[in-house]
């Protein structure tokens, strides 16, 4: 298993933004949050190293509808300004489990979350169709098996990440 490298894209904040409320402030950087996603209440605080950034609440560092703690940097990275007490949501959450390539390298499909495949190689949609989703019911650890040495007999080598 590879380890997964987060680019700092922002997308995945960016598209949770709107379950992502303030309900409470007891200082500029203490927050209370609610995440309606999960129905989860949390205490929040603000990073210390953050906090200027956090601070900036208009273009280019941030835009309506992100979640409130997310902030764009002066290189174009996008950081988590409370990380440390991120809601449960963000610390479970997976954009790639797998990346799937061609016999040249490059990358034509990937798995995100859990078990979804995101492709636009009609070959490869076919394979997962036909031959991946029927071991849907196999527990995480057996289903990657085996849905590696499925795509690898298709000529589609894998790249499968730690949970
Ligand atoms: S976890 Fe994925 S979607 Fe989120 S910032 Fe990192 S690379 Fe982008
Ligand atoms: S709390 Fe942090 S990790 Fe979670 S969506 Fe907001 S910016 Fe992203």
């Amino acid at each position: 298993m590879a380890e997964f490298t987060c680019t700092r894209c922002g997308k995945c904040c960016i598209s949770l933004g709107r379950h992502m409320r303030i309900t409470k402030s007891t200082s500029p950087f203490s927050h209370t949050l609610y995440v309606s996603i999960s129905k989860e209440t949390r205490p929040v605080l603000v990073e210390p190293g953050y906090r200027d950034l956090f601070l900036a609440r208009s273009a280019p560092s941030y835009e309506n509808g992100w979640c409130p703690f997310l902030r764009k940097t002066g290189d174009g990275i996008h950081v988590c300004t409370m990380y440390s007490s991120r809601p449960g949501v963000c610390r479970s959450f997976r954009c790639c489990t797998m990346r799937i390539f061609d016999i040249e390298g490059r990358e034509i499909g990937k798995i995100k979350g859990r078990r979804s495949l995101s492709t636009t190689d009609p070959r490869l949609e076919r394979v997962w169709s036909e031959e991946i989703v029927p071991l849907s019911a196999l527990p995480d650890g057996e289903f990657f098996s085996r849905c590696g040495s499925v795509l690898a007999a298709h000529g589609f080598p894998c790249e499968l990440y730690d949970p």
